[in-house]
Formats: structure tokens, C-alpha cells, sequence
């Protein structure tokens, strides 16, 4: 523990004398850089300890993928990237898999890596953790970047922050050799060569003619529709995107992310009728959401055959990525709503009572046939009825940060808990990936400082579970609530052999996963019934401290593959199917 007390100013290496890691970390200072999650060991523990020194908040993660995902959060929530810290090899691969993740869901993050001396490893002599990380990383980010020399130090951040935050943000990686930690730099010349990044994330208008061509498109429909995605939770466009609901009564969709960005309550919201509003829309709208494999790629049973597309995106390579789009609009989300917003005043329309009126019929008609299976006292309890249970928290907790994995427990949660808050919701994303959302909420909780609540399932949390550690040692007010059916999808699977051994999807059902909180002073519930759920989560929301609630299901509740079960391939030859899989037969009455 040399100097990291003191050194709170460039210099801390000698009298005249600035090393690359205190110049690094006042760098990123500089940069407004408040928070890094990491791992530290060889050779960036002390840049750690000089980085908490200086006056960034550092949190000590238990897994890197955790850390990078941790900053990812950071990143999504405030537009400006997280910053994670790992050390060489191992721990640099363990950063890769969030790194590609965040860049596929445009989060903006930077990873830092420490690594071995280039010669060493380019020459392949059997360093330590020798890696060529750099190389590696160029296909899992936006861009790799290495630090060869102390003054490039300003340069690495500038170029990292200008590439996480502008077009389509996403993932940068830093790699940081041993050789480059141990130079030193004289302190005036660190100090005259030291800037920030300006405007990283520049407004970018798209044309003119485009609004006015996307804006005689919408005229035009008898059944416009606009389907809100993740961009627009990242332009931080709610102002926008509110403005042109309110003038216009165009119904709407959102995608996942993209929930809260306008309460889930307002009655232009179509997200109880989806299935008819993608069916009989005859202009949609994009506002920062893909046509992917989550929209079906803009075509099929889902959607009506004569849809047109307008689609708002910063980044043009995804213009027309699956299908044929009427009316492109390449520019920031923020931007390109002001415009329409503005266009209206030539150019007016508004969605016909007749659709509106269609639309609140099916969602009033979904709301009556779900609504009694997520307040029904049914035990064992399934995800509607424990779901059921914790919104009821939830809407009386309409500041709280969800964040949400699972396969059932994510389908499920997502539709029933609504969201009332721009960037209050978080969850396994583009990929549909486990092992993303208790770094999400340890993220969320430091980069806001309010109360976040972590909804899994208990396949999801093994893959990040042991980050409660991480939650009670810093003393984060995260309430982990994990819904227990014993399994990957449900808990009942049997073993088509004979060997004795648990099913290849069978996880423990008799266990109790609060415990594990309690093991590091956390506070620890286990709820059975619909009124414990609400109560227990209540409570533990209330206490503002890391807390934990263990929601036993029915070991048969939930689906294969949860909403995606048509993502299965079925082999041809038994005995796959599911009457022959599962312990209780699976029937549709049984999901619940
Ligand atoms: P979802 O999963 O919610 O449907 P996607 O991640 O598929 O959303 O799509 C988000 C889209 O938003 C991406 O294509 C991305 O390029 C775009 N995007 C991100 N930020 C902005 C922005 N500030 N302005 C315009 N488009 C953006
Ligand atoms: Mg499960």
C-alpha cells in the first residue's frame, strides 16, 4: 500500500514524475469516469488501489463477466460508458462474452485489461497469462485499442470514449501491458498532453426529406403503430418520443427495454394486444428497434403481409438488414422525434378512434383472461401468481430498477410487471443471455444510488449468484428475488436413461438460495404462498439493504424455452416429446 492515499494529484511517482497508472486513472477522471467494476491480480491491482485513491468509486467484483455486465449497466442507464477492470489472459476472457454482448445490445462500456510485456508474447516465449488480448478483442468490440506508450494514455480514452458513445454505442477495449504500467512520464508534459473527450455522443439530425416523406407515410394509414425499442431508451428520448404520442394518439410497442420510456398504463400502450396490433398495423414506426429474430424480421404470421416500414436508426448498415423498409430515417432518435414532433405542424395526422378503439377492446379482453391467473391463490405457486404477488410491490415501488433473467421468469415478468420509468428496466437483451442481471443491478444500484430489485429464475442466478457477496460488502440496496422451480425451464424433466442421474435441465429443488445472502450478512426470506411473496418482497424492498427472497414454484411450472419454445429444433426421432420428458405431462393449463 504505497503512495494511493496521497495520490490525489498527477505525480505520485516521483517529484517530477507522473507512472501510467496514476496517469490513467486521472485521465479517466478527467473524462468524468466515476465507477469501475473489476477483478484485480496481475499486473492492475495497483492501479486499482491508485484509482479508489484518486477518487473513483471502485467496486470489487467476483467474476469479470460480472464486472464488464456491471458497467455495461452504467453505460445504458447514463449514455456515457461504464469502465471495467480485469487482469491478463483468463480474467481478459472472461470480459469477451459481455464485451460482444454489450455490443450487440449498443451499450456503452469500456474494458480495461492488464496484460504481459508485447515482447514476450509476440515472440511466444511461455509468459505468464501471455495473451495477444488485443487481437482477441477486436472481434467481441466496436474497437481494440493498446497502450504501448504513457503519453498515448490521453488518446486511448479520447478514442474509447468517442467510439463507445457515438453511432451505434457499444463496447471499446484498452489493453494495458506491464511494460506500459511501469513508464513514467515528466509531470508538466502529462499535464499540457491531458484532454477530454469532446462531445462523444454529437447529435446527428437525419434529413429533412426523410421526415417529410416518413411523415405523408403515416398520413396515410388507416393503422399506424410505432414500436419502441432500446434506442430510444438510450437516446434518452422520452421527452420526444412522449410529445409525438400526445399529438398524434399513435398506439404503440414497446420492446423490453424500451418499457417505462412511457408508463407501460398509458392506454396507447399495446402491450397486452401485441398479437393484433403487429397483425393489422399498416405503418409501423421504428424508433430504435431492429428487425431481428425478436420481430420476427418484419415478416411472417406475426405481421400484416402489406406493412410498411419507416425506421428510425443511427447506424445506416441497419437499414433494410431483413426486409424492404418505405422510408429509412438514418440520425439520432432524439433528433429525428424533435423533427417529426416539429413536422406535424404542416404535415398533421392522428390515429383513427376506430384503432384505438380495437386495440383497448383486445387489451381488455387479454387483461380479463390473465389478470385472475396472476391473483390466484393456486399452490404450489407458478410464475403468474408469484409474479402477480411481487407487482403489487412493484407498483408501489415505481422508482425501483428491474432487473430481470430467466427463460419462464423472464416472459413472464416482463408482461405482467409493468414499468413506469424511462431505463428502469433490464434484462438479458439482444441474445437472451443468462448471467447478465445481477451485474445489471449492482451497476444499476452504484450508477444511481437508488433501490433496484433483481427478478431470476434458478437457472439464471447460478450464473452470476455469487455477486451477492459483492452486494453485501458494499452494502447495495439490491432485493435478489429468485423464483424456484428447480430447474432449467421447469424442475420435472426425467432422465430418458437409466443411470440414476439428475435430468440435463434438473437443478436442486429442494434448495433455499436465500441462505446464501445470509451467509454474507444479508437479510434472507423463503416465501410459499402469493401473501408471503408480497410481504416478504415488501419487506425487504422497504429495508433499503441487500436482502433476498427464496420463491418456491411448482416444480412443473414453466415452459421449454419459455416464449421461444419455436427457437427448438425437435429431433425427429423419440422419445422427446414432452408427456414423455416430464414428470407431470405438460398441458397448457399447467403453465402458470
Ligand atoms: P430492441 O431489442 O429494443 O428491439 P434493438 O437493440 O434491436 O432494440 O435496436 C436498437 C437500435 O437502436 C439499434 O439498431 C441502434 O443502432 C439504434 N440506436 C441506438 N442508439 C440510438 C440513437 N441515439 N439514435 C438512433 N438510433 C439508435
Ligand atoms: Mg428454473
Amino acid at each position: 500500500m504505497a503512495d494511493q492515499t496521497t495520490a490525489n494529484t498527477v505525480g505520485a511517482a516521483g517529484q517530477n514524475l507522473t507512472d501510467s497508472p496514476h496517469y490513467l486513472a486521472e485521465t479517466l477522471i478527467k473524462n468524468g469516469v466515476k465507477h469501475m467494476y473489476g477483478v484485480v491480480g496481475i499486473p492492475v491491482t495497483d492501479f486499482a488501489r491508485i484509482a479508489q485513491g484518486m477518487g473513483i468509486r471502485y467496486i470489487g467484483m467476483r467474476h469479470e463477466e460480472d464486472a464488464v455486465n456491471a458497467a455495461a449497466a452504467e453505460g445504458f442507464l447514463t449514455g456515457r460508458p461504464g469502465v471495467a477492470l480485469t487482469v491478463s489472459a483468463p480474467g481478459f476472457l472472461n470480459g469477451l462474452a459481455p464485451l460482444l454482448e454489450a455490443k450487440e445490445n449498443g451499450f456503452p462500456v469500456i474494458m480495461i485489461g492488464g496484460s504481459s510485456s508485447r515482447h514476450v508474447v509476440d515472440m511466444k516465449e511461455g509468459e505468464y497469462e501471455g495473451l495477444d488480448q488485443m487481437s482477441y478483442a477486436k472481434d467481441f468490440t466496436k474497437e481494440s485499442f493498446r497502450i504501448d506508450r504513457i503519453e498515448d494514455i490521453p488518446l486511448a480514452v479520447a478514442r474509447a470514449m468517442h467510439i463507445a458513445c457515438s453511432g451505434r454505442p457499444g463496447s471499446v477495449y484498452i489493453d494495458f501491458p506491464d511494460d506500459t504500467v511501469a513508464q513514467t512520464l515528466d509531470k508538466d508534459a502529462a499535464a499540457k498532453q491531458l484532454w477530454v473527450a469532446n462531445d462523444p455522443c454529437p447529435k446527428m439530425p437525419p434529413a429533412q426529406e426523410s421526415i417529410d416523406k416518413a411523415l405523408d407515410l403515416l398520413a396515410s394509414a388507416k393503422n399506424p403503430l410505432m414500436l419502441i425499442g432500446k434506442g430510444a431508451s438510450l437516446a434518452q428520448a422520452e421527452d420526444e418520443v412522449q410529445a409525438f404520442v400526445n399529438a398524434t394518439d399513435i398506439p404503440y410497442q414497446p420492446m423490453s427495454m424500451a418499457k417505462g420510456l412511457i408508463p407501460d398504463t398509458d392506454p396507447h400502450c399495446t402491450a397486452s394486444c401485441r398479437g393484433l396490433a403487429l397483425r393489422t398495423a399498416d405503418v409501423v414506426l421504428l424508433v430504435g428497434a431492429r428487425l431481428n429474430w425478436m420481430l420476427n424480421f418484419g415478416e411472417g404470421r406475426e405481421w400484416n403481409p402489406d406493412v410498411k416500414f419507416i425506421q428510425i436508426d443511427i447506424d445506416p448498415n441497419e437499414i433494410e438488414n431483413a426486409r424492404s423498409i418505405a422510408c429509412p430515417v438514418v440520425g439520432d432518435i432524439r433528433s429525428a422525434m424533435q423533427m417529426l414532433n416539429d413536422g406535424l405542424a404542416k404535415k398533421p395526422f392522428k390515429a383513427s378512434k376506430e384503432w384505438l378503439e380495437m386495440l383497448a377492446a383486445d387489451t381488455a379482453k387479454n387483461d380479463a383472461k390473465f389478470g385472475p391467473k396472476e391473483n390466484a391463490d393456486t399452490m404450489p405457486m407458478g410464475h403468474y401468481n408469484a409474479l402477480g404477488a411481487i407487482k403489487k410491490v412493484y407498483d408501489k415501488n415505481p422508482d425501483l430498477y428491474l432487473c430481470n433473467e430467466g427463460a419462464n421468469t423472464l416472459d413472464d415478468c416482463r408482461d405482467i410487471i409493468d414499468i413506469y420509468k424511462p431505463r428502469h428496466r433490464l434484462d438479458c437483451g439482444t441474445w437472451g443471455v443468462m448471467g447478465c442481471a445481477v451485474g445489471y443491478a449492482i451497476g444499476a444500484a452504484v450508477t444511481t444510488g437508488e433501490k433496484v430489485l433483481y427478478i431470476g429464475g434458478d437457472s439464471g442466478f447460478g450464473f452470476d449468484g455469487m455477486e451477492v457477496e459483492t452486494a453485501c460488502r458494499y452494502g447495495l440496496p439490491i432485493t435478489f428475488v429468485v423464483l424456484n422451480n428447480g430447474g432449467i425451464y421447469r424442475g420435472d424433466f426425467l432422465n430418458l436413461g437409466n443411470d440414476g442421474d439428475p435430468s440435463p435441465l434438473t437443478l436442486t429443488y429442494e434448495a433455499h438460495y436465500e441462505r446464501m445472502i445470509e451467509a454474507f450478512g444479508g437479510k434472507g426470506y423463503y416465501a410459499t404462498t402469493p401473501a408471503e411473496v408480497e410481504q416478504m418482497v415488501g419487506e425487504a424492498v422497504a429495508s433499503g439493504k441487500p436482502s433476498f427472497v427464496h420463491v418456491q414454484i411448482a416444480e412443473y411450472a414453466g415452459k421449454e424455452s419459455g416464449h421461444i419454445g419455436n427457437l427448438n429444433p425437435k429431433p425427429v426421432v423419440g422419445p422427446l416429446a414432452d408427456s414423455e420428458c416430464t414428470k407431470y405431462p405438460y398441458k397448457e393449463g399447467a403453465h402458470m
